[in-house]
């Protein structure tokens, strides 16, 4: 008998960024992951079939997946984190690093954003037909079940209505 299957093999990189989850609400520190799937063949991992970028909420354990890029900015910045822990870089130094680490994360955000809202075009006829009840649920209760694009559509409707 042949038996296969998947392997898991997660990777904690240590607390991140710290801002509002938008499952549980918690302004929490988020802990970056990365998770690398195996294909096995008798429990041993032959083939790799993916790698997974992630944020990770500690408290609720809500997963935002990271491009490979935004992977690279947060890694550096738990990088920085250690270096600080172990005394290997002075306050000046870390103030300085984390504030160029900050920036390009947030040039990052700027394209994705930028993306999303060409994007969010295509949910505007969706969007228009949902009573104000359904746009509220989606935006404030229901968020994490949606793609980023589609909420800047809901929230632009949200917006156009004045719904409050
Ligand atoms: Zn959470």
């Amino acid at each position: 008998m042949v038996i296969v299957g998947f392997w898991n093999n997660p990777v904690a990189f240590g607390t991140v960024d710290t801002f509002d989850c938008p499952k549980c609400f918690n302004s929490t520190n988020w802990q970056l992951s990365y998770t690398s799937t195996y294909f096995t063949l008798f429990f041993i991992p032959i083939i790799p079939t993916g790698n997974y970028y992630n944020l990770v909420c500690p408290i609720c354990n809500h997963q935002i997946e990271l491009s490979k890029k935004e992977f690279k900015n947060y890694k550096s910045f738990s990088d920085l984190q250690l270096a600080k822990q172990r005394n290997e870089i002075n306050n000046f130094e870390y103030e300085l690093k984390l504030n160029d680490i900050k920036s390009l994360i947030e040039a990052d955000k700027k394209i994705e954003s930028d993306k999303a809202l060409e994007e969010s075009k295509s949910w505007d006829d969706l969007v228009r037909i949902k009573t104000d009840d359904e746009l509220i649920i989606i935006y404030y209760h229901e968020r994490y079940k949606y793609n980023h694009s589609m909420l800047v559509a809901v929230k632009r409707e949200i917006d156009k209505r004045k719904i409050t």
